[in-house]
């Protein structure tokens, strides 16, 4: 038994049309939408693709062709409504339209329901669809496939299906818009004398050409190596982040090389280390004011 408030937003919901409440059996309505969350590579999203999914759909009961009644019997017009689905209640001063309590709106009434959808007329079942996965699609991305959503209410029309892109990580590309980043590992001695390295690119390897005296971070743009945007007149970029690698288990003929390097190296650090150079003699200012 509501107050007051509730039979105002009773009131309001049936004039500003709130929903599915109160509906008589004439009442027509789309389906919802629903939405498909689809794990894509990015190889598939850079070149495009088509997957198939499946996903849980309402049919309708094939043992009662959706009238929800027990093979045999029929369902009846409802008792309480005679049929119209709703009801008239005195609340105070109001007499309110309510939505019948017995057939939930819809007018009939199921005395003998069909066991197999327990008399709703529907079933829940798995439906495969096709998905057309366009190039260069991108995380977040959205694909509506028309009239794939929930089935609608009484004849209306069907909501769609989003299928809602999500990119798997890669193991060598991080994808930013059209553009690729990736990492790329060099030793030492090819960025102090320069060399040509192989690059991984989506269709194939590259050849880079590595100037001498080349810093870790330093970036490298392979230009059109990225992804063609689906709105995209032209190819992203590809870029490459050099990180300089530290020699790992030297044998002592390295380590011997490497002390002799030091040692001839130590006289000019000037000329051959002007970055820490520089950046002792901003520490020594520091302490020294
Ligand atoms: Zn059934
Ligand atoms: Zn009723």
């Amino acid at each position: 038994a509501g107050g007051f408030a509730d039979a105002f937003s009773d009131i309001f919901g049936d004039i500003f049309g709130g929903g599915q409440r109160g509906g008589g059996r004439s009442n027509v309505y789309r389906g919802a939408d629903l939405r498909y969350n689809l794990e894509v590579t990015l190889e598939d999203a850079a070149r495009g693709s088509e997957t198939r999914i499946r996903i849980p759909t309402m049919a309708e009961c094939e043992t009662c062709n959706g009238s929800g009644a027990k093979k045999g019997s029929e369902p009846k017009t409802c008792p309480t409504c005679a049929g119209h689905g709703q009801v008239r209640m005195q609340q105070g001063f109001f007499s309110i339209q309510q939505t019948c309590p017995k057939c939930h709106g819809t007018g009939r009434y199921i005395a003998d329901p069909c066991t197999t959808c327990h008399g709703g007329g529907r079933v829940k079942q798995h439906k495969t669809l096709s998905v057309k996965i366009p190039s260069g699609i991108d995380e977040g991305d959205r694909i509506r496939l028309t009239g794939e959503g929930e089935p609608g209410v009484n004849g209306g029309p069907p909501g769609d299906l989003y299928v809602q892109i999500h990119l798997k990580a890669h193991a060598v590309f991080q994808r930013d818009h059209d553009d690729l980043h990736c990492e790329m590992p060099i030793s030492f001695s090819t960025a102090a004398l320069g060399g040509e390295i192989e690059v991984p690119t989506l269709d194939g390897v590259a050849k880079l050409k590595v100037p001498p005296e080349t810093q870790t971070g330093k970036v490298f743009r392979l230009r059109g190596k990225g992804i063609k945007g689906v709105r995209s007149s032209s190819h992203g970029d590809l870029l490459c982040h050099v990180v300089l690698e530290t020699p790992a288990k030297l044998t002592d003929r390295q380590k011997e090389l490497l002390q002799e390097f030091e040692e001839i190296s130590q006289g000019n650090a000037q000329r051959h280390s002007p970055r820490a150079q520089g950046w002792m003699d901003r520490v020594r200012d520091f302490f020294g004011s």
